[in-house]
């Protein structure tokens, strides 16, 4: 017992040993709060010998609950940590389902879960079935709606239309949500809701929950949403032990239904609480708590704490800008790798944060080219996302038309009316052939139709199909493959069915031009001869899962958001440039600007000892492919300069000629070019690079760019005004 009190301060120790009635703990980051909620749990069990499945503890991810778990097992009797019931809502909530959901008479307990992509073939299949035109009424941006509706608990019937858009809404969330359940399956927002219907309903259910959770406790309290509130009050409803910790500072989910007001929510439910504050922060160095302080201090809408440390000043941060993004990436792995070298600290101590997810692309790379681990935290790993794997397929069928798990994924994407029974008419037709189905369909377009199976609208459909993909084939001799890569884009309509303008949308546009952007350095060469290459590096990387295995020793690469709760010795934030962190969206709003703002504090109070902040000169936005200038991020010019080395910020190893022009001491913009300069074939000449031919040269907004094959440098894009280019 001594044990579980020695390593608290007394603030914890009153929250650990406090056992009756609710509890709020409004706390800085670092301040031991999950190890608290952690110590109270094996303190439960230890001294007032509650049964360990007797406890819910909530966490935000599974990657927390494992770790609460990892350090009870240490704390608790053998064996007694597996009864204890720690999750997040989510998992939680779909145990009790599998047990439970019959009672509500229209699910099987073997029901499904639908992930994101499930979803949205779901709400097309609505959109169909109702004849409502989905490229006027865009699935993903009724899914989003139909998702924030869950989350506020507002089923189908009780949706209230206000406009015509709403209407058409209110009738796809309601078939919809008759699709979820003809095909058994619940989709993630129905986890909690039907959970929350299936206690509404069946308060004897829900009396043996509640009966059986003697603790109720949460953590990350402020990111909790609407649903969730409410669940944990049914749950702590008969014995009212409801412990939960947070930081209104660190609310970073609103996008998602999070809701800070629960925390005054519980203090108006709970008028007899108690509420115990923890304001030293054990985790990081006093350099990165001020730094921290300093950006958060921006804030209007907060409550300021008294956040200290006593772990001693510690390294001053270092802020590295680089040229480019790839160059970023390279200072990230080769700082890591000397860290690792010269002063023994372990890639798996060492951690990688990132705003958006397509910065995860470089990064991997970095990694895997100088073959050191990286682990990338939940999310999926950038080839494995459904655009990415979209536009592959579409490749790999280009490359091999015989591939016909790639046909089978591409033919409906984006619908053209091939319906299922007519792929299955192609199937059998094909079969009987022995050949290929997407053999099959080519000879829909060379051989009398009369011979097929089809005719009218599927043979319409099937004709066209194979059209396109025709075109596409004899394209292959004569574009290059970026060229290549936009022409399909542009003859599938791809761009049109992933980006339905919304945050997801453009997310998916944003990691096609990253995929597009791999494709640059192909340069010129006809896309016929370098597809197979390029397939197989891709291939190469997806594979690169074995990297995982060693956990300990792997670098973690994780967005911002799913950084929350976590501590590493070393932490690296990327990207810290205005538009991208903080986002470009959040301009919009107060709101959402600050939230932006407590994402950085989220970030920079994960590390313990060392923080390194990092922003790229230039970086590859949208369509163009070259690369444009930045601006630092607001939150840089936050912290003041006595917290960083050298009480500035250093440039990554690169040539000093390319960095000075664009850095931001030097606001001067060259004068606008006009005509261009160079042309494809010319020959240079680089302070860095050396020998160069142009590949193209382009004007873009006044900026004259070439894009340059370098010996033994590969491919550049260069802006003509900075990279000081001789002729020769
Ligand atoms: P966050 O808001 O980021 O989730 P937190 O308040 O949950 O932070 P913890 O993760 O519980 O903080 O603790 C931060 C670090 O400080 C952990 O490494 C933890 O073990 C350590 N720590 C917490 N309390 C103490 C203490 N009293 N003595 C020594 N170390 C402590
Ligand atoms: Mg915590």
């Amino acid at each position: 017992m001594n044990d579980l009190l020695k390593g608290l301060n007394p603030a914890q120790r009153e929250a650990v040993t406090t056992v009756d009635g609710p509890i709020l703990t409004l706390a800085g980051p670092g301040s031991g709060k999950t190890r608290a909620l952690t110590h109270r749990i094996a303190y439960l069990v230890e001294q007032h010998h509650i049964a360990p499945w007797r406890i819910l503890a909530v966490t935000f991810t599974n990657k927390a609950a494992r770790e609460m778990k990892l350090r009870l097992e240490n704390m608790l009797p053998d064996g007694q940590v597996h009864r204890l019931n720690v999750g997040t809502f989510h998992s939680l909530c779909a145990r009790w389902l599998r047990r439970e959901v019959e009672t509500l008479g229209y699910y099987g307990s073997n029901f499904v879960i639908y992930d994101d992509s499930d979803q949205e073939s779901m709400v097309k299949r609505a959109l169909r079935e109702l004849d409502l035109d989905e490229k006027r009424w865009r699935p993903g941006a009724i899914q989003r709606v139909i998702s924030s509706a869950k989350n506020e608990m507002i089923t189908p019937d009780k949706f209230q239309a206000r406009t015509y858009q709403e209407e058409i809404t209110a009738r796809v969330y309601n078939r919809y949500q008759e699709l979820l359940v003809e095909n058994n399956a619940l989709d993630f927002d129905d986890l909690l809701l039907v959970t929350h219907l299936l206690f509404r309903r069946h308060p004897d259910v829900l009396e043996r929950y509640q009966e059986q959770f003697m603790q109720v406790m949460v953590d990350e309290f402020q990111d909790t949403n609407m649903v969730q509130y409410d669940l944990v009050k049914m749950l702590a409803g008969k014995h009212g032990n409801l412990f939960a910790v947070g930081d209104l500072d660190q609310g970073i989910f609103s996008w998602r239904g999070a809701d800070y007001r629960n925390v005054l929510q519980f203090q108006k439910d709970y008028p007899q609480h108690k509420i115990i504050r923890l304001s030293q922060n054990y985790r990081s160095t006093d350099t990165i708590v001020s730094a921290a302080k300093q950006i958060i201090r921006k804030n209007k809408q907060r409550i300021d704490n008294d956040l200290f440390t006593e772990r001693g000043i510690g390294p001053k941060i270092q802020v590295v800008e680089s040229y480019d993004a790839e160059e970023e990436a390279a200072f990230v792995v080769t700082e890591i790798k000397r860290l690792n070298l010269s002063e023994q600290i372990s890639p798996g101590k060492m951690a990688v944060m990132y705003r958006t997810n397509a910065q995860s692309r470089l990064l991997e790379e970095a990694f895997i080219n100088r073959g050191m681990a990286y682990l990338l935290v939940r999310g999926t790993r950038f080839y494995d996302r459904k655009e990415i794997k979209d536009a592959l397929a579409y490749l790999r069928l280009l490359y091999n038309p015989q591939d016909s798990v790639s046909l089978n994924r591409v033919i409906s994407v984006p619908p053209r009316g091939i319906g299922a029974k007519t792929m299955g008419d192609l199937d059998r037709w094909a079969f009987e052939q022995r050949i290929s189905p997407g053999l099959a369909l080519f000879k829909l377009i060379s051989e009398p139709l009369g011979q097929s199976p089809f005719n009218g609208r599927s043979a319409k459909s099937l004709i066209d199909f194979a059209t396109l993909l025709n075109l596409l084939m004899s394209a292959k001799e004569t574009l290059n493959l970026v060229e290549f890569f936009d022409l399909l884009m542009a003859r599938t309509n791809y761009k049109t069915f992933i980006n339905d303008k919304t945050e997801e949308g453009e997310e998916r546009w944003e990691n096609l031009m990253e995929l597009r952007r791999a494709m640059l350095r192909f340069g010129n060469s006809p896309t016929q001869e370098v597809l197979g290459q390029f397939l197989e590096e891709v291939a190469l990387v997806a594979d690169a899962d074995a990297l995982k295995e060693d956990e300990a020793n792997a670098t973690a690469l994780l967005t911002l958001h799913t950084a929350k709760g976590l501590e590493f010795p070393v932490v690296f934030l990327v990207g810290m440039e205005e538009g991208l962190f903080p986002h470009s969206r959040s301009t919009e709003s107060t709101e959402s600007m600050e939230e932006e703002r407590r994402l950085a504090y989220v970030g920079v109070t994960r590390a313990k000892d060392r923080l390194y902040l990092t922003r790229a000169f230039r970086r590859q936005k949208g369509y163009s492919g070259f690369a444009e200038p930045t601006d630092p991020s607001r939150f840089l010019s936050d912290i003041s300069p006595d917290l960083l080395e050298n009480g500035n910020y250093r440039t990554s190893k690169i040539a000093p000629t390319m960095v000075k022009p664009v850095a931001r001491w030097d606001k001067t913009p060259s004068p606008a070019a006009t005509t261009l300069s160079y042309k494809t074939g010319d020959k240079v000449r680089h302070a860095t690079f050396g020998d160069g031919t142009v590949i193209t040269a382009k004007l873009d907004g006044g900026q004259e760019y070439a894009q340059i094959a370098f010996a033994g440098h590969g491919i550049k894009n260069l802006a003509v005004s900075i990279a000081k280019l001789e002729r020769r």
